[in-house]
């Protein structure tokens, strides 16, 4: 079921926003409506932490599993000690570096913390965002956002306002337009209740230096690759397919990315073998390797330099939603080398492709 309603859709200065406007989309949470709002990573659909019934509707308007927990967004270290307990001294050290920014803990959950936010697991995920628009919404409402992507379940996250007018729009109280964000892929999460501390999700903050603030190892599991599911509901959302374009998505894989020319060869020979069977077949790429398809007359789309994997993160979901406007019935899409935002990216591809190709060169 769908609630259908009138949506505002407010444009707010990224850098600057208006106190008007911050206090009037904090009412409309406080009232218990549902706001999209842009944040560093990408744009978050909003409903006061505290209150349940707002938090539902959250998962009643994304279509979301409802054992897929929400990130609750704090504007500070006193907003998060009302949701957590026995915190240990390296989450501290964590906030240090990377707050406000990109980086959600799983930490021991209060007993104020709603169990609709949690999925009724006994952790609570929390961050502090480093966008204005987002702090500003967090403080002007005095409670903490709980928000997961402004995007329809299953589908790319939302990394400006039309993404989210396509996939929300008459379905949210207010959607505010505060431009595009700024790393395009989600927050990093780390589970810090569990020894040694467990990357959930790759993001922008990249493990190594996590590893590095630590002193000591970090679990990867092979789930934060995107390699495969998890049986435990530690991260629930991992289980789930993710990312997805309409359009089905072949996601080509090396071992190492040293030689393009093998690359293009692999992503050339599944091309083939795809019009061989009648599909028509579009191509992302990097910004190395595109013309050898292009020349070939392939639909092409870009995501950016292998040597700024940055612009590679921040075009990722834009270029995915934009596949589904190639016309054609298959994308084959380049891997990249897991190292710093690649992990990310290269989680979210393998969570959107329907099927992966991996060679090693
Ligand atoms: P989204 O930002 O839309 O990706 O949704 C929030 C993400 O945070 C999902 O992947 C959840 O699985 C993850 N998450 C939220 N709470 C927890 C938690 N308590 N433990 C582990 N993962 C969590
Ligand atoms: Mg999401």
């Amino acid at each position: 079921m769908k609630d259908t309603q009138m949506t505002k859709v407010v444009v707010v200065n990224a850098l600057r926003p208006r106190k008007e406007v911050i206090d009037e989309v904090a009412d409309v949470l406080r009232s218990g409506g549902l706001c999209a709002f842009p944040t560093e990573t990408v744009y978050g659909l909003g409903a006061d932490g505290f209150n349940q019934e707002a938090v539902l509707k959250i998962f009643r308007i994304k279509g979301r599993p409802p054992d897929n927990p929400l990130i609750m967004h704090v504007d500070s270290k006193e907003m998060l000690n009302e949701l957590v307990v026995d915190v240990p001294e390296i989450a501290y050290r964590f906030m240090e570096f990377a707050w406000p920014g990109p980086l959600t803990l799983v930490l021991k959950k209060s007993t104020k913390v709603p169990k609709e936010v949690t999925a009724g697991l006994p952790t609570v995920a929390v961050r502090c965002p480093g966008h204005p628009i987002a702090l500003a919404l967090i403080t002007a409402l005095g409670k903490p956002i709980a928000a997961p992507s402004a995007n329809l379940s299953g589908r790319p996250s939302p990394t400006n306002a039309k993404h989210v007018i396509d996939d929300l729009m008459g379905s949210v109280d207010v959607i505010v337009d505060g431009g595009e964000t700024f790393f395009g892929v989600e927050s990093t999460i780390i589970d810090v209740t569990s020894e040694p501390p467990k990357l959930l999700r790759p993001g922008p903050i990249a493990v190594e230096d996590l590893i590095k603030v630590l002193g000591r190892e970090i679990e990867v599991p092979p789930f934060a690759r995107g390699l495969a599911e998890s049986e435990t509901p530690l991260s629930p959302g991992t289980k789930y397919r993710h990312y997805s374009p309409n359009t089905s998505l072949l996601l080509v894989e090396l071992s190492d990315y040293s030689d393009l020319n093998f690359l293009v060869t692999a992503v050339l020979s599944h091309a083939n073998e795809l019009m061989r069977k009648g599909l028509k077949v579009g191509i992302i790429a990097s910004s190395e390797t595109s013309n050898h398809y292009r020349v070939r007359g392939f639909e092409v789309l870009t995501l950016g330099s292998r040597s700024n994997l940055f612009e590679v993160a921040h075009n990722l979901f834009d270029v995915l939603r934009l596949s589904d406007t190639l016309g054609v019935d298959a994308v084959i899409v380049e891997g990249f080398n897991e190292v710093g935002l690649g992990l990310a990216i290269m989680n979210r591809l393998r969570k959107a492709a329907r099927y992966r190709f991996s060679y090693s060169s």
